[in-house]
């Protein structure tokens, strides 16, 4: 047997060790670090991102940029998962936490040129990540932020965003309004909040709506526009003849047969519209179809009836209305009704809109939020999605630190105060986890047009003097100063689940030495 080699893999299978494996892992997550980089904070740029079948999508949001690209090479991937987790746990600081990760790797690149053991370097950051995390929490300035707090917060998530006309101070507004609309002593029910998009005005006409929009059409134009008060039933049902009377046709061999198995088909239609009529309900959502021959009688009946509505406009109403769904028109009773105090239709171009709003129906709130086009729109639904995460996390889960930098000037100055004390190689890497933390102040001077270096050190200095301070962006440039003064608050945790994202991504692939990929 001995010099035979033996073969485990097959032929096709691509395999990299050792120093290839990291240089080229840790690579590829920098080049995802760096693509979103010049996207960071209120003075970032946007990105246009253009899909193989032509579709252009602007934006400024890390999660989306990275989403959009087609990234193949797996340690990049890991580095998009960092942003999808962020943007899922807390909404905001993607861009943040991907190039925390893009230069904790590369700070990891340098120490294993200085043969620090990757097991080491590993150690390090989560040593480093820990003190990250309590100085975080010590630096809360308000675990249970007020009004004014919040609208700082929206504010700041939202400033360099696509917000189309409008200033991102007036949208924040209406962000912590639809906040506030549905927090209970439970906390917020974010699930209750929607943004609903539509062209054809300027983002100046973005409105808080307390209740839903349903995207769908009356079944006949003679229905009403609008009702008060109105007393709401879903049906989960077809109100069209049933199968045994389409037999019917087959039997008919003269005409009183026939006119007989019209009629027989006309009763039961009216049936439906008089077993509907005797409820207490005067709009009626159904999510199957309506015969067209029912549609008369319905109109007859003062109704206001939507037919094949689609479930996610059923589930948002009876959210909303407190309407249960009911399996047939006989068997609506008075405690399935959802109520609302207005169901209007209101036509925006060719399209018509439903608006159920009031009463029950403000137990769930809609940002109607308006843009000239759709790729306004649709940045202005992504800026105003991040910012209702962020007041949402602000209120629910553990209050707001000073942005614009200075927490993270803070977090890389109790890393460097304690890995003095720690012994051997470790200490290398956790000073490094606070050079990597760096990049971010130092993205943002860049971004602000800011000498990255001469700003640094100014900001040291002042946070050596005892102030808070951050790079605030103003005009043409940045100025040093206390982001509290300035209103720039970011929550808490968008800041813990950014430093621990980008922990753990970092650290996956520094672990790594073997790439086996088959072909
Ligand atoms: P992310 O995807 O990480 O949220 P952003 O582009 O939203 O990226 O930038 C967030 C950073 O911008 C945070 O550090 C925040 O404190 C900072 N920031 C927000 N508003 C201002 C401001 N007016 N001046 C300086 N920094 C700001
Ligand atoms: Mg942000």
């Amino acid at each position: 047997m001995g010099g035979q080699p033996m073969f485990i893999l097959s032929e096709d299978t691509e395999r990299t060790r050792g120093d290839d494996a990291q240089s080229s892992n840790i690579s590829a997550g920098k080049a995802v670090s760096e693509s979103v980089r010049t996207t960071l904070g209120p003075r970032g740029m946007d990105k246009m991102l253009v899909s193989d079948d032509g579709d252009v999508v602007i934006t400024n949001d890390g999660a989306t940029i990275l989403d959009e690209m087609d990234i193949e090479h797996p340690a990049a991937q890991m580095l998009v998962e960092v942003a999808e987790t962020q943007e899922e746990e807390v909404g905001d600081g993607t861009t943040t936490a991907s190039i925390l990760a893009g230069e904790l790797l590369s700070q990891a690149e340098s120490l294993l040129e200085e043969d620090v053991h990757p097991t080491t370097i590993v150690e390090g950051y989560h040593e480093a990540a820990q003190i990250a995390q309590s100085t975080i929490d010590d630096a809360v300035i308000a675990t249970d932020p007020d009004d004014d707090q919040l609208l700082q917060v929206a504010a700041s998530s939202m400033t360099g965003k696509g917000t189309g006309d409008l200033a991102a101070e007036d949208l924040a507004r209406t962000v912590v309004d639809a906040v506030s609309q549905v927090s209970t002593e439970d906390g917020v029910d974010r699930s209750a909040i929607t943004v609903h998009t539509q062209v054809g005005a300027t983002s100046s006409a973005t409105e808080l709506v307390e209740g839903v929009i349903i995207d769908e059409e009356r079944l006949s134009e003679e229905m009403p526009r609008s009702v008060e008060d109105a007393q709401i039933a879903i049906v989960e049902d077809d109100l069209e003849i049933k199968e045994a009377n389409v037999d019917a046709e087959y039997q008919v061999s003269n005409v009183d047969q026939l006119n007989a198995a019209i009629e027989a088909e006309t009763g039961q239609l009216q049936e439906y519209a008089e077993a509907l009529a005797a409820t207490n309900a005067d709009v009626v959502f159904v999510d199957g179809d309506i015969d067209d021959r029912l549609t008369a009688d319905l109109v007859g009946h003062g109704l206001l009836v939507f037919e094949d509505v689609d479930s996610d406009d059923i589930e948002s109403i009876r959210a909303a209305t407190g309407a249960s769904r009911v399996g047939s028109v006989d068997a609506i009773e008075d405690e399935d009704l959802g109520s609302a105090e207005n169901v209007s239709v209101e036509k925006y171009g060719e399209e018509e809109l439903i608006f159920v709003e009031g009463g029950a129906a403000s137990k769930a709130v809609t940002v109607f939020a308006r843009g000239s086009t759709d790729h306004v729109v649709d940045e202005l639904e992504r800026s105003l999605t991040d910012a209702l995460d962020v007041v949402t996390a602000a209120v629910d889960a553990g209050g707001v630190v000073a942005g614009a930098g200075a927490i993270e000037i803070e977090i890389a100055d109790r890393i460097r105060d304690e890995a003095a004390g720690i012994e051997g190689r470790k200490q290398l890497a956790v000073e490094a986890y606070a050079d990597a933390v760096d990049v971010l102040p130092r993205t943002l001077a860049e971004n602000t047009g800011m000498d990255p270096i001469d700003a640094l050190v100014d900001l040291r200095a002042e946070h050596d003097s005892g102030a808070t301070a951050g790079l605030i962006s103003e005009g043409q440039t940045g100025i040093i100063a206390d982001p509290i003064d300035h209103g720039v608050l970011d929550p808490a945790a968008v800041k813990h689940e950014a430093i621990e994202s980008a922990t753990e991504a970092s650290t996956m692939i520094v672990r790594i030495d073997d790439v086996i990929a088959s072909n």
